[in-house]
């Protein structure tokens, strides 16, 4: 299943060393000691949780039926590939994998939502694909990583 998750993320044009980067943006000037090979590593270890996979292949799914020609509501699927502000069904998908980090990585999510930097920029430019909920899952992964090198490096 891990294997799956991260072909789907490549396969939507999200690597794992992009959430590396998100983390590092993140945590870096909290934790300056800190290599790519450790955040790597706790990258990994998130997208290990059975949760958190099922929550990528859960919001993936919905954002490619809303690309595809399956029957569905036609207004919720304008919603989608408009990425309507008020439908905020990605977000709780999000919270979902932030949960299982605490608090930190809730305000994480939060503010990584709202910069949007390096790959998050990327995919919310993306016009072809819909990206509503990858790009909260994104997020939301590196969020959690950045709360589990808080909790392990004290600060
Ligand atoms: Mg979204």
């Amino acid at each position: 299943m891990y294997d799956k998750c991260v072909k789907l993320l490549q396969e939507r044009g999200v690597t794992l060393e992009d959430i590396g980067d998100l983390v590092l943006f993140l945590q870096g000037k909290y934790h300056p000691e800190i290599g790519m090979e450790e955040i790597m590593l706790t990258v990994k270890g998130v997208v290990a949780k059975r949760e958190v996979q099922h929550a990528i292949m859960t919001g993936i799914l919905i954002d490619q039926i809303a690309e595809s020609n399956f029957e569905m509501d036609e207004q919720l699927r304008m919603t989608l590939m408009n990425d309507e502000s008020l439908y905020g069904i990605d977000e709780v998908l999000a919270y979902g994998i932030c949960n299982l980090y605490g608090s930190i990585a809730l305000t994480n999510y939060g503010y990584i939502d709202r910069e949007k930097p390096g790959i998050l920029a990327t995919i919310n430019e993306h016009c072809a694909q819909c990206n509503v909920f990858l790009d909260d899952i994104v997020g939301a992964i590196a969020a959690s990583a950045a709360s589990k090198i808080a909790h392990t490096h004290g600060k």
